[in-house]
């Protein structure tokens, strides 16, 4: 593995995290159970920064499984996953990667952003996502078959993938599918005041700014405002900073560099705040 997934991998069930906090949206939680009981795979796709990772983190703990993390970018290979021959000074000596750890060991392992991964993580993803549930290790020689507590889950972006990055339907008709947005107004209101400790009123301020801006047509933006950036503003918010300077640099400079872009996101600060 490369140094910049090492820090990717996390094992949640391990840590001392208890309860992590997650706002059920519509019924998620019983269907990834459902998946995980009859060692179905699972693909979510959503935009950035909407809940599906903390949604996985939520679910390991729930079920009590360690969770293997990989954030997957364009360099990421099959033996990023799988695992490498390293050289140690007793000679050379085999590291499971963390898809092989999940497999070997019984866990959850999500592949973050899965369609960044280098082409030849398909073949390795094939045979374990269909119910073979095997893993081949050609470096070892080693077959290996899917612990009974394994569980492949993989996300992805559907709103900034080009053509060719988006899933093979070969891939994807192997998984259980599910789509996730941002969250409803109620919603996402208790997410931002059990998150922050935000004053319900900002909050519910700060949900009414968003939801405009995410309803504004013919603007120049890849993506609206997610969950995430609210976060981060209710947080300035709550310990007295500006609005409108809160609102520039979590919901306006984030998203575009193009200054008009912004005055035109600024303006509708102004309703707000
Ligand atoms: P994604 O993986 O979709 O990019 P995250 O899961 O990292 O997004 O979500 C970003 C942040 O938004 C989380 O750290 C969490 O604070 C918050 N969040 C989003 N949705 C929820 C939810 N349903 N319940 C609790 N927190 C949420």
């Amino acid at each position: 593995m490369t140094t910049s997934n090492v820090q990717a991998v996390t094992n949640v069930a391990d840590s001392e995290q208890e309860g992590i906090f997650y706002q059920e949206q519509h019924n998620e939680s019983a269907l990834f159970e459902y998946a995980f009981n009859n060692q179905l795979p699972v693909l979510i796709k959503g935009p950035t920064g909407c809940g599906k990772t903390r949604f996985i983190e939520h679910m390991a703990n729930k079920l009590n499984k360690p969770l293997y993390t990989v954030a997957c970018h364009d360099d990421l290979t099959a033996s990023d996953l799988v695992g490498r021959h390293l050289i140690g000074s007793d000679g050379t000596y085999w590291q499971d990667g963390p898809l092989t750890r999940a497999v070997r060991e019984g866990g959850i392992c999500y592949l973050d952003e899965v369609v960044e991964a280098r082409k030849d993580t398909t073949v390795v993803l094939h045979p374990l996502a269909d119910n073979r549930r095997i893993l081949p290790i050609d470096r070892t020689g080693e077959m290996l078959e899917a612990h009974p507590d394994f569980m492949l889950v993989v996300s992805y972006n559907p709103g900034y993938q080009n053509l060719l990055k988006g899933m093979k339907p070969s891939t994807r008709q192997r998984f259980v599918a599910m789509r996730f947005d941002y969250p409803e107004a109620e919603i996402e209101q208790e997410i931002l005041i059990k998150e922050t400790g935000v004053e319900p009123r900002l909050a519910g301020r700060l949900i009414e700014l968003a939801h405009a801006l995410r309803r504004l047509e013919d603007n120049d933006l890849d993506e609206v405002a997610s969950t995430r950036l609210l976060i981060y503003a209710a947080k300035m918010l709550k310990v007295g900073m500006k609005p409108l300077e809160v609102c520039r640099c979590c919901l306006a400079e984030p998203l575009t560099d193009d200054p008009q872009t912004i005055e035109a996101l600024m303006e509708v600060a102004r309703i707000y705040f």
